[in-house]
């Protein structure tokens, strides 16, 4: 067997074998999911809330199993049947400049994800969200959101491509490392500016009034030295009646952004210790760390594509007889899976980890944030019917903060 073909059946692997286990593990949560309500959990739900969650979290699964198999099915035909050696093709028939045929190639695939994924955002938003009483988003602002991230993806996405591509083209030696300061540059600027530049294309952002809870936020600010300026109160409840909180950007540029929603159901004292939380963010510098972090991946990623990306081989496992950078790097993507999931699992293991510091931190920083934040996390949970009982393979691979037992078991 040739040695595209051995990569073929290496890439059919890998989606075979990431679509199984990803499969398995969703069984697993499921199943385990299915107890009786514990006196922890019963500090949260009472028994039809805690019905309701189980429900909730079996109409996801289910849709999620369905989704999953058709996009594999999809991946794995436009894999086997050349779909993306043909899509070249008919590029290269038209178009001469190959950095041109990258860019709307890669333009082609963007916009067909970003459509083809519409009817399942739909049916999430409209079908489930809706039956569950979550949904506040409306069918116009469903449709604006899905227009302004398919062109958000492609003002920023292409353009990057585009530069990758050329530095491939120019400097193939050195290309990891050019591609490297290129990638750290742009994430150094999406860490920094990301959410003070996009998010206020979907929601307003509008500081604290003035009242009760803006005091109590001024007096904990100014024990911390953090400007209240960057304190702002955003309007999620447009799109979904779940609470929440962030912190975003660096240095200087910095924003903790405090859900409408949350401010409306939690007290002045709660609100102010997940405030907290989300100071301790920022003080224990989880942005910085992640930065490095993601800037490590890169660097692997990209001394493996340098490496590789030469081989024509890639590019004709797809099915294309003609070598090109974006069919050499799809190759190399699909065949990066395993790679990505074990990157994926010491991020989120990362990101858990934070989470308990910034609770640590909202301990050690504001009086009586035990018991605030305690009570503040019960009711986040009980307005997301949280699955309280996740499998932990799950929680490894999916969960960016511990489950909600752990964590107030740690605030205990
Ligand atoms: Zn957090």
């Amino acid at each position: 067997m040739s040695t595209s073909n051995w990569l073929l059946l290496g890439i059919v692997l890998f989606v075979l074998v990431d679509f199984s286990s990803g499969m398995l593990i969703d069984y697993l949560n499921e199943r385990r999911k299915e107890q009786p309500l514990s006196p922890e959990g019963a500090q949260i739900f009472n028994p039809a809330e805690y019905a309701k969650s189980m429900a909730y979290g079996a109409a996801k699964y289910r849709f999620e199993m369905l989704t999953n198999l058709i996009s594999t099915v999809v991946i794995l035909c436009a894999i086997i049947l050349g779909w993306f050696a043909w899509l070249d093709a008919q590029l290269r028939d038209r178009l001469s400049n190959n950095l041109l045929i990258t860019v709307v190639f890669i333009g082609i695939l963007i916009v067909i994800s970003t459509i083809t994924n519409i009817p399942a955002g739909y049916y999430s938003t409209f079908v489930i969200e809706e039956k569950f009483g979550f949904n506040k988003s409306t069918k116009k602002l469903f449709f604006q959101d899905a227009a302004k991230q398919l062109l958000i993806s492609l003002a920023v996405g292409l353009p990057l491509i585009y530069a990758v591509a050329w530095i491939y083209q120019e400097l193939q030696n050195q290309f990891w490392f050019v591609a490297w300061i290129l990638f750290a540059a742009f994430s150094l600027f999406m860490f920094i500016f990301g959410t003070r530049i996009f998010l206020p294309m979907f929601n307003k952002l509008k500081p604290l009034p003035e009242g009760e809870l803006r005091t109590a936020v001024e007096d904990y600010c100014q024990t911390q030295g953090f400007p209240l300026s960057k304190l702002y109160e955003m309007d999620a409840s447009k799109r979904s009646t779940k609470l929440n909180a962030f912190f975003s950007g660096m240095g200087k540029v910095k924003i903790i952004g405090l859900y409408d929603t949350l401010i409306e159901k939690l007290t002045v004292e709660e609100t102010v210790a997940v405030l907290a939380h989300e100071v301790g963010h920022y003080k224990r510098k989880h942005v910085y760390t992640m930065f490095a972090f993601s800037n490590v991946q890169t660097l692997v990623i990209l001394s493996l594509m340098g490496w590789l990306l030469g081989n024509p081989n890639l590019s004709k496992a797809l099915g294309s007889d003609t070598p090109s950078f974006h069919l050499s790097m799809l190759a190399f993507f699909l065949l990066f899976t395993p790679v990505s999931t074990v990157l994926g699992l010491i991020n989120n293991s990362f990101s858990r980890h934070n989470e308990y510091q910034a609770d640590q931190y909202s301990i050690d920083t504001y009086p009586n944030a035990r018991v605030h934040l305690h009570s503040a996390l019960k009711k986040l949970s009980r307005e997301s019917l949280s699955n309280l009982n996740p499998h932990p393979v799950y929680v490894a691979v999916h969960y960016s903060h511990p489950p909600i037992l752990d964590r107030l078991a740690n605030l205990k």
